[in-house]
């Protein structure tokens, strides 16, 4: 059998041309961005666009040679670009290979906290009412090792989850117990307050090696500020629940998350500055999301997407300029995008994705048994809207949900491989579908892009790093590292 195709396959084509799928916008008078079928960025003159698409190219004219090195053209009987192609996009989706690999256990809806723009519209009486049973959570479980991946996340969420550490300590013992049985990976992640954080809690965070993640808006004006609780101390115990955490736990078992709120939108550097003063690696900045509170205490309307992504411009110069007098930081976000836009690595991030994370990225079992496809679909039926509610516990199993006529007809109509301006967009391949936020926020999970502040804003983003990588080599290499490329 030969071990090599015949010579001709490999030879560059010279008279019979093709072109292959690319996307293009306009950036200037004159210029276009264009992306092939995987991403890869290159620039081209309206001249050379006009040339391009009428296959006006010819050897050693150098443009023949930028858009056959681009992927924007082939020999119309060559395999080998194809190919390529085809082994590159199935590098970026194998994401898709690990089905469903998040499980998320609201285990109470009770907190301590009164977040304006709490979004999951937490309660703070009735335990009976809004801690979920040890009967739902056992079923949750059962569900949750259903999936087929090899290896899966539970996530505790709340309300405040450690108000039902009980709850927390039967899942852990029981879920190891069938991870040994199936020989199925599991970890562990706490989302937390940390202001009930205790030696306790600590000890067996520790012997289970548990994750702990928080929330961390910035100084403590603006956290309190954000972050309402009795006493007022809500950035105080998450300061100090964030040290403990790492002495006892280790510096990489605590991580922080924060949201911007109108009143952060000033004080950009003073959060990242809060960040640093931590120890911490990195920061998320992360806007509002249209959901729960934020919604009915009008919180999510107070600031636009251009103003948002003028707070995260400011940021990204703020981190990169830590970076320059040598301390390694991130900003996660742009970390991800930049995965996408320079490697082939998949990325299963639920909103960097499509098809989107509903229901095959993540799963939420809600405190009273109800199964929704994400977090967002949740907080949504806080608010009386069950769009992404699939199931419950006692009346489904892991089939009956991920194969539901709702979360399939979500997952398709929302696919940015075929949704209007998305498949036409230069960012495609980098974005995702966000489906639970376009039906929170225009009523349709598809979504009409040019009203989307998710589109603005992921438009913003990458443009934004493009021009970074494009203008400053300096910069642009600190971008690369962050995407490990
Ligand atoms: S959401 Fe916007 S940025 Fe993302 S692919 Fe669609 S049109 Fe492009």
């Amino acid at each position: 059998m030969a071990r090599f195709l015949a010579a001709e396959a490999f030879s560059s084509p010279s008279e019979e041309l093709a072109l292959l799928p690319f996307n293009f916008e306009r950036t200037g008078t004159e210029q276009f961005l264009v992306s092939n079928m995987v991403g890869d960025f290159i620039r081209l003159t309206e001249d050379e666009i006009n040339k391009l698409i009428d296959l006006k190219v010819t050897p050693g004219d150098g443009l023949y040679e930028r858009a056959y090195a681009a992927h924007l053209i082939t020999g119309s009987r060559q395999k080998s670009q194809q190919q390529l192609l085809a082994l590159r996009l199935r590098s970026r989706m194998s994401f898709l290979r690990e089905v469903t690999p998040l499980h998320m256990f609201v285990v109470t809806l009770r907190c301590e906290h009164s977040c304006p723009y709490c979004q999951v519209s937490r309660q703070s009486t009735d335990r009976s009412r809004f801690d979920m049973s040890e009967a739902t959570a056992q079923r949750g479980l059962d569900i949750a090792f259903e999936s087929k991946s090899s290896r899966i996340k539970i996530e505790f969420q709340g309300g405040e989850p450690l108000l039902n550490f009980g709850l927390i300590k039967m899942i852990v013992s029981a879920a190891q117990a069938k991870s040994a049985v199936l020989s199925k990976k599991v970890d562990f992640v706490v989302a937390t307050n940390l202001a009930l954080l205790d030696d306790t809690i600590l000890a067996f965070c520790k012997a289970n090696e548990i994750l702990l993640s928080t929330s961390l808006d910035g100084p403590a004006d603006l956290h309190n500020k954000n972050r309402p609780r009795p006493g007022g101390n809500s950035y105080e115990l998450a300061v100090s629940g964030i040290r403990r955490a790492r002495e006892a736990l280790g510096p990489d078992r605590v991580g922080a998350l924060m949201t911007t709120t109108e009143a952060s939108l000033g004080r950009v550097d003073e959060i990242i500055d809060e960040y640093l003063k931590l120890g911490l690696d990195g920061i998320f900045l992360r806007p509002l999301s249209p959901f729960g509170f934020a919604i009915k205490t009008k919180q999510y309307h107070r600031y636009t997407a251009e103003s948002w992504l003028d707070f995260y411009r400011r940021g990204l110069r703020r981190v990169l300029d830590i970076n320059h007098q040598g301390t390694p930081f991130r900003e996660f976000y742009s970390s991800l995008v930049l995965t996408r836009m320079l490697t082939d690595r998949p990325i299963g991030y639920v909103d960097l994705r499509s098809p989107a994370g509903i229901g095959i990225g993540a799963l939420v079992y809600n405190y009273d048994g109800g199964v929704f496809a994400s977090d967002e679909g949740r907080m949504l039926a806080e608010t009386g809207d069950n769009a992404f509610r699939l199931g419950h516990v006692d009346e489904d199993n892991y089939r009956s949900l991920v194969l539901s006529d709702k979360l399939v007809d979500a997952i398709s109509m929302s696919l940015t491989q075929c949704a209007p301006e998305c498949s036409t967009c230069v960012f495609e391949s980098h974005c995702g579908a966000n489906p639970v936020h376009h039906h929170a926020t225009q009523g349709d999970a598809l979504g009409i892009k040019p009203l989307s502040d998710f589109c603005a804003r992921q438009k913003g983003i990458m443009r934004h790093l493009l021009r970074i990588m494009d203008e400053s080599p300096r910069d642009a290499a600190i971008l690369r590292r962050w995407a490990g490329s």
